[in-house]
């Protein structure tokens, strides 16, 4: 092994320790549910975007199971070349009704669609306008392109619109967002970015990981809930998510989802999901449309905790959505209010630098359809005795 590398490994770790930003893998023994066994405890879960426990729904394990059963645990090759099955098509077109767009092409993951589909259609000569806040998928989508980026102020239309008139030389403009931001939970306003977009004759893209099973009608998604579902050209949706399984998608235009089936690397380089993924995510989406219920338990569970936290005196910042940052500033008081709700049985995670800024580090918390008032409870009981310890509230 080659000394120079070991050391400096081993150096970053030191630092990153130092710094309390060493973040321990946590494993599950079991289900991954509203309660998850961890080091042979049972822990209240209050960090998973399982946003509506479907990760472990029997219909979609079944269903899973069934495709493994009777189709294969691969699907055998690049769809491109003969490892396109007739679940991505059929997942494919359920998203594309259920969304109420012309077309849709699944990818690997949240990510990959990200990264697959920016440097596709962005080009040297275009012009990438992103929100300050925007998720790193986003960011990583963005530096594999080589359009000119430009970065506008979260959430903040005079910024954007600044950025739109310093980019009118651009051959064409993409203003990519989150729907839903992931680390505070407060929601791009779409309607009035399609209405800047609309004046400058940019493109829209929303990034909807956090907004898809979540926002809108039966979470059809924050386009949908703003009403802009046809003035949003780009869509982005994980399967990862609410919908309990993994994978990613790209909602749009016939013309948009033809050409990345042609361009997109991770389509084209990268085996598309197994056979079970995509029959568990089509169970997924099918329950999501027929029972708008389990996105309404989501939100009424989300008042509720968010109620509580409140009225405990925590600072949830700026959420809008069930996102629920419990904000604490420094780094090492996070870490101490993460293992002392441990310690008391709640597993609640923290957020620090890299994933947001120095200073900004907060617990995230995930309430979730598959929650009970009994865990919410006996969480809010845990925040409030650690929280008056560490002097949060
Ligand atoms: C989680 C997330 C992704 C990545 O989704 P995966 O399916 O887990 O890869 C992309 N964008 C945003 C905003 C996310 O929060």
């Amino acid at each position: 092994m080659n000394t120079t590398l070991q050391t400096y490994l081993k150096a970053q770790l030191d630092t990153l320790h130092a710094e309390n930003l060493y973040k321990p893998l946590l494993t599950i023994e079991g289900r991954p549910g509203a309660r998850v066994n961890v080091g042979g405890r049972e822990l209240i879960n209050l960090s998973s975007n399982n946003y509506l426990g479907l990760a472990s729904d029997p219909r979609l394990c079944e269903a899973a199971s069934n495709a493994a059963l009777t189709i294969g645990a691969g699907s055998g090759a690049v769809r491109p070349i003969i490892g396109n099955i007739a679940l991505h098509d059929q997942l494919e077109k359920l998203i594309a009704e259920f969304k109420h767009v012309e077309d849709v092409l699944v990818f690997q993951s949240g990510f990959t669609s990200n990264a697959g589909t920016i440097p596709t259609i962005m080009e040297a000569e275009d012009a990438i306008i992103t929100d300050s806040l925007n998720h790193a998928s986003i960011i990583d989508g963005c530096r594999l392109s080589k359009a000119k980026r430009s970065i506008y102020q979260h959430c903040d239309m005079d910024s954007l619109r600044d950025a739109l008139i310093a980019s009118k030389d651009a051959r064409k403009r993409l203003i990519i967002t989150d729907g839903v931001f992931s680390m505070d939970g407060d929601i791009a306003p779409l309607d009035q970015i399609c209405a800047l977009a609309e004046e400058f004759d940019a493109a829209v893209m929303v990034d909807d990981a956090h907004g898809s099973g979540v926002m809108g009608a039966n979470g059809r998604g924050t386009a949908y809930h703003f009403g802009v579902t046809d003035k949003v050209d780009i869509q982005l949706g994980t399967l990862s998510k609410a919908v309990g399984v993994m994978g990613g998608y790209i909602a749009g235009s016939k013309s948009l989802v033809d050409f990345l089936k042609q361009r997109a690397r991770p389509f084209l380089f990268s085996t598309g999901c197994t056979p079970a993924t995509a029959a568990a995510c089509i169970r997924g989406i099918e329950i999501m449309r027929d029972d708008a219920g389990l996105t309404e338990r989501l939100w009424e569970n989300t008042r509720y905790w968010q109620a509580g936290l409140r009225e405990l005196g925590f600072d949830l910042g700026v959420t809008q959505t069930p996102i629920t940052p419990v904000m604490v500033g420094d780094e090492a008081k996070t870490m101490e209010l993460m293992r002392r709700l441990r310690d008391k049985g709640v597993l609640a995670l923290a957020v620090v630098f890299p994933t947001v800024g120095r200073g900004k580090a907060r617990v995230r918390t995930m309430p979730s359809a598959a929650h009970t008032k009994a865990d919410f409870d006996e969480a809010l009981a845990a925040f409030k005795e650690v929280g008056t310890e560490l002097g949060l509230i």
